[in-house]
């Protein structure tokens, strides 16, 4: 499919102010009603990870659960789920990060995988990078690594990638908002 990024942007829908006051939504609903379009970005996340190293896929709730999920099942990898505070049923790792009001916390199983383990991050929306820079901690808590990071829609203005950067450089994102 040609130009998947052009075509992922023409049904990513903007909500103005949700879910306060001067933010804007990047929903990805009306994408999930195009299964053609959900398997091209899935296979332009297979080929721009070629030649990365890693052994699973850890998604963030909920929306790093769409494409996560199918990525893994895509490749043949683990999928591990990482979720907020009290949804996951066995031991956890817990890290807490500021949100721009109040805090998060989120969890991963603490036997998700072994240390030592490559581990490729997946969220549906890279913004300030907070959440993902806590999921990073979550792997460095069971001794893993991380390869590297994906997501579907970059923030770019908000100029957030070289959060992640202390944990991996490879940063991957279908479409950017400048
Ligand atoms: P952050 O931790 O600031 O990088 O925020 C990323 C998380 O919040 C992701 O799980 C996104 O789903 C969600 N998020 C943050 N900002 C937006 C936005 N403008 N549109 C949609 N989701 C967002």
């Amino acid at each position: 499919m040609e130009n998947i990024e052009k075509q992922l942007t023409s049904v990513i829908r903007d909500i103005p102010d949700f879910p306060q006051p001067g933010i804007v939504f990047k929903d990805i609903t009306p994408l999930l009603q195009h299964p053609e379009l959900v398997q091209a970005a899935v296979e332009r996340f297979v080929e721009r990870l070629e030649g990365i190293d890693f052994d699973v896929i850890a998604g963030i709730e909920s929306r790093g659960f769409l494409f996560g999920f199918l990525l893994a099942q895509r490749l043949n990898k683990p999928f591990i789920p990482i979720r907020k505070q009290g949804k996951l049923p066995f031991h956890c790792v817990s890290e807490s990060y500021k949100l721009e009001y109040g805090q998060a916390t989120i969890e991963m199983h603490e036997d998700a995988f072994p240390a030592g383990t490559k581990v490729l991050i997946h969220d549906d929306l890279l913004a300030t990078g907070g959440t993902v820079v806590a999921a990073s901690k979550l792997i460095e808590q069971l001794g893993a690594e991380v390869a590297a990071y994906c997501f579907v829609i970059s923030l770019d203005f908000l100029q957030s990638a070289g959060r992640l950067t202390r944990f991996s450089e490879k940063i991957i994102s279908l479409v950017h908002y400048e």
